[in-house]
């Protein structure tokens, strides 16, 4: 089935119900939404000659039209590509070359030069006015039917590690993944209203489905991106909000809400998930915004959908066993099946920690043009996700990191999460980060970048006796780099890979102990 039925449908259930928001304007309902979005699918076939499976770039900041444009792409059976709107031209020309796209639409102003796209492909304003209806193409009266594992999105995931590869994802996956989330994440109605405040080419746009499906409002800030409080306005104007939001965001949410004394009035939830959350910040953020946070954790290759830990397992504080639920990312959520195995991928024990492998209907399907990736990360059904962590008996999963970060000192594990949870702690550390070092005694050395509070310090000697009082001496930091920030890629995930190398080029000013 194509995921576009769910907005014709929407369209002739609840013509009148209001859809799309700029800021708190409303500008369509949802008749209009999805005229806009079929309208738009015969531009695609008519005028630029798109035919089913090709593919369509999405390179914009987050916008109505981008939803109008996800849909006009499924309705003429064509694959989204959207690529992250804070991306270099070259990178993203790279996505466009990789996804052999046919268009690309980009916010009005922005040119790529001449050369710079590769191939046929070519580029369009997305900001344009919509005509109205010319129903010239009866075909396209409804969407164009569409098999389950047909593709609909190439998710070009965020290369932290190195080159974007791009996951195929069909309607079937992004439907399971959708019908997951009323079970395993939160509750959807027309009363609700999704705000993009996190770019919409990722897991806030995958987001839009279930609410398209359930006839709530999309509501997309005016700043077009991440300001805390404009979200807490739209959240007081509009209310019953649910958000997609990395962790950085939620911190600076806590830090603004703090500063303005702000409660959380409007917002329903706050969904936290893409890289890890520590419990020292989770804690603040309950003591803030009370019971309004639930976490996901997923990758591009299982969108949004690998475990969950629901809204009030975190708001639960004065849980014997909050702390342990805290660092974790739940339980498997509806539609797949988790297991752990070993480095010859057989299952461990439980408790053991081991690579996270997850099966079930939101598994991608490969990766696009990259057999070799494919055949590496899916194995009869089962998707390798590169992810360290453990299940405990009562099928709560813990990640302790992604494989290739985790430290081997003197032969034993260091798991960076771990020792970053310890330093999160701290009342003078604002941020921190945890890699290894090639080191000649020990193989890797711990190292820790720490941002201190805003207006404090923070030094070396203080942060070991606090480490070597909570944990194991032998996986303390052999080094701290002091620095006023950490390097984070668009969708707010620190960039190890650039920490390590600016460990081996520039030998940064470090406090040794
Ligand atoms: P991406 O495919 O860009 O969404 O990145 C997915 C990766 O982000 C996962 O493989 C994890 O390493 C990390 N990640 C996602 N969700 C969480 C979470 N809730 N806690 C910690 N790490 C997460």
């Amino acid at each position: 089935m194509n995921i576009a039925n769910w907005l014709n449908e929407a369209g002739r259930r609840w013509p009148q119900r209001p859809a799309l928001f700029e800021g708190a304007r409303q500008i369509a309902d949802y008749a209009e939404f999805a005229r806009r979005a079929r309208v738009r699918a015969e531009q695609l076939t008519l005028q630029h000659g798109v035919e089913p499976g090709d593919r369509v770039a999405l390179f914009m900041k987050n916008c109505c039209e981008y939803l109008e444009l996800f849909y006009a792409i499924w309705w003429a059976g064509a694959v989204a590509v959207p690529i992250n709107c804070k991306l270099h031209n070259r990178e993203a020309a790279w996505i466009v070359e990789n996804a052999q796209a046919r268009l690309m639409f980009t916010d009005d102003g922005q040119v790529f030069a001449q050369g710079e796209l590769p191939g046929e492909c070519r580029e369009l304003a997305a900001r344009c006015a919509v005509s109205q209806a010319k129903g010239l193409l009866p075909q396209l009266a409804v969407p164009v039917s569409r098999r389950a594992d047909d593709l609909a999105w190439l998710f070009y995931t965020s290369g932290t590690t190195g080159r974007s590869k791009g996951v195929m994802l069909s309607h079937g996956n992004l439907m399971a993944m959708s019908l997951c989330y009323p079970l395993d994440v939160d509750q959807v109605d027309a009363t609700d209203t999704a705000l993009y405040a996190a770019p919409m080419s990722h897991g806030a746009g995958l987001y839009n489905f279930i609410h398209v499906r359930c006839g709530a409002r999309h509501v997309v800030p005016d700043s077009r991106g991440f300001k805390a409080d404009e979200v807490f306005g739209l959240a007081r104007d509009l209310k019953q909000v649910s958000m997609f939001a990395a962790p950085t965001m939620v911190k600076r949410m806590v830090e603004q809400a703090r500063r303005q004394g702000y409660d959380g009035e409007g917002i329903k939830s706050i969904v936290y998930g893409g890289a890890p959350m520590y419990v020292a910040d989770l804690r603040e953020a309950v003591e803030v915004f009370g019971p309004r946070l639930i976490q996901i954790y997923g990758q591009g290759e299982s969108p949004m959908t690998v475990s969950a830990l629901g809204r009030a397992a975190i708001a639960d504080q004065h849980h014997p066993q909050w702390e342990r639920l805290a660092a974790s990312v739940g339980m498997a959520q509806s539609c797949v099946e988790i297991k752990v195995v070993d480095a010859q991928r057989q299952p461990v024990s439980t408790g053991t920690p081991g690579e996270i492998a997850v099966r079930g209907a939101t598994v991608m399907h490969g990766y696009w043009r990259n057999e070799a990736a494919t055949r590496e990360t899916l194995v009869d059904g089962w998707l390798f996700t590169g992810d360290i962590g453990y299940l405990d008996a009562d099928g709560c999963l813990t990640l302790t990191d992604r494989s290739r970060d985790v430290i081997i000192s003197g032969g034993s594990n260091v798991y960076p999460r771990e020792v970053e949870e310890v330093l999160a702690t701290h009342p003078d550390v604002f941020e921190v980060c945890v890699v290894g070092e090639a080191d000649a005694q020990w193989g890797e050395s711990v190292v820790a970048f720490v941002v201190a509070r805003d207006e404090r310090s923070v030094d070396a000697h203080a942060l070991t006796s606090w480490f070597v009082s909570r944990m194991a001496s032998f996986k303390k930091p052999k080094k701290y780099v002091f620095c006023t920030e950490l390097p984070k890629n668009s969708y707010g995930k620190v960039l190890k890979t650039e920490l390590r190398t600016r460990l081996q080029q520039d030998r940064p000013a470090v406090a040794a102990t």
